[in-house]
């Protein structure tokens, strides 16, 4: 078969700022036997992540994410149909997903890499099990259960950093549905902040390229911080914790303002930060979402369920074409995204 794939062309470097010439389109010629417990795949939507920032270097600093190696087809989530199958539980016509589907218009792969997804539980919006119905929503979700302490009634705030992004937007929704009393975004243009306030439920929002972060969050949240789920880390991070009460908890979610810096992660605190942690008891523990897969499937069930309730708007940004996951990648490590960054493979689904 001939199918056309993605390479890692060249490294940023460990300091450098990923551009989409990192990535090279090649159209090559592959064998097309499926072997026992082997599918092939038509490749649908594939996802754009803050994660594959460090995927693009020699060392990624994590145990759980290996590097992308030159001139080798790359790799994350993806979305597809089965249009043939030697696999005893998968089937063609069913669609699956996997964290490690190749960026390739079709694939020979592992029937056991893949999961079977349900395309009712989205609607039949396929592309939503790469983000609100899948890993970012899971994030949001299980990030904002397990380590940030709402109690319904409460009258807590929370903070949103990132929060007009794939997480940022579900975790300010998910922050309302789950008892905070006041919902708070930053992030990064005017046309971010008034989705967040107009569409997305947010009480207020702080657009952090243009506005006293400190002075707007001491106006718009007058009784403090007391959730902070924190996609971005760095200035902003440091501005929202200046806030924040005592016995009050942050979710380290991510903290992409330092992705493109050879520091470890999470990167360290400045020193006066610090100490206000330790001085009001402020909780940061960190939080990967690959730790909680025991917690995917209700969580999975419960996202849809908002969804289908009206309770969850789900919102993305769509780029057509496998020649194009440069740009959307590097659009999305620079803010062009609104909601979860998708590309589209195909839309085609012949089977
Ligand atoms: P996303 O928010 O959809 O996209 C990234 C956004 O980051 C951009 O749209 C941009 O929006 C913002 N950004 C870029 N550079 C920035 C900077 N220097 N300062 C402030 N904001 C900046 O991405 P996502 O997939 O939802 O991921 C959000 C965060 O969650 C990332 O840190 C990611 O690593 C983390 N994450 C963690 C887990 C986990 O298990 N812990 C799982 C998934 C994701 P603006 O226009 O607002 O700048």
């Amino acid at each position: 078969m001939i199918v056309r794939r993605v390479v890692l062309n060249s490294r940023p470097g460990i300091n450098g700022i990923p551009v989409a010439e990192n990535f090279r389109v090649e159209e090559v010629s592959l064998p097309d036997t499926v072997n026992e417990g082997e599918v092939k795949v038509k490749t649908l939507y594939l996802s754009v992540d803050p994660y594959m920032r460090c995927r693009m270097n020699e060392d990624t600093g994590s145990d759980y994410l290996t590097p992308w190696q030159l001139s080798r087809v790359v790799d994350g989530g993806g979305v597809g149909v089965i249009e043939e199958s030697k696999h005893t539980h998968l089937t063609q016509g069913d669609f699956v997903t996997s964290f490690t589907w190749p960026w390739q218009t079709e694939a020979i792969l592992d029937g056991n890499s893949l999961e079977k997804v349900v395309p009712p539980l989205v609607d039949g919006h396929l592309s939503y099990f790469l983000g609100a119905i899948g890993m970012p929503g899971l994030t949001s979700l299980i990030g904002i259960q397990e380590k940030g302490h709402i109690t319904p009634g409460a009258n807590q705030t929370m903070v949103v950093s990132g929060a007009a992004g794939a997480c940022g937007s579900l975790a300010g929704q998910i922050g309302h549905l789950l008892g905070c009393s006041r919902v708070v975004g930053i992030c990064g243009t005017d046309e971010k902040c008034l989705l967040l306030t107009s569409e997305l439920g947010f009480d207020a929002a702080v657009n952090y390229k243009k506005d006293n972060v400190s002075e707007r969050l001491l106006e718009l949240c007058p009784s403090g911080v007391d959730v902070y789920f924190d996609n971005v880390g760095g200035d902003i991070s440091d501005a929202v914790i200046s806030q924040m009460n005592p016995n009050s908890h942050i979710i380290l979610c991510g903290q992409i303002s330092q992705y493109n810096k050879d520091v470890p992660y999470p990167p360290p605190l400045p020193p006066a930060i610090q100490a206000i942690l330790k001085e009001r008891n402020i909780t940061r523990e960190r939080f990967l979402v690959l730790n909680y897969k025991d917690k995917f499937q209700l969580g999975s069930l419960q996202l849809s369920q908002w969804f289908k309730e009206g309770k969850l708007k789900i919102k993305e940004t769509v780029i057509n074409g496998l020649e194009n996951m440069g740009v959307a990648f590097q659009s999305m490590m620079t803010g062009g995204n609104i909601g979860k960054q998708i590309v589209c493979i195909s839309e085609e689904i012949s089977v």
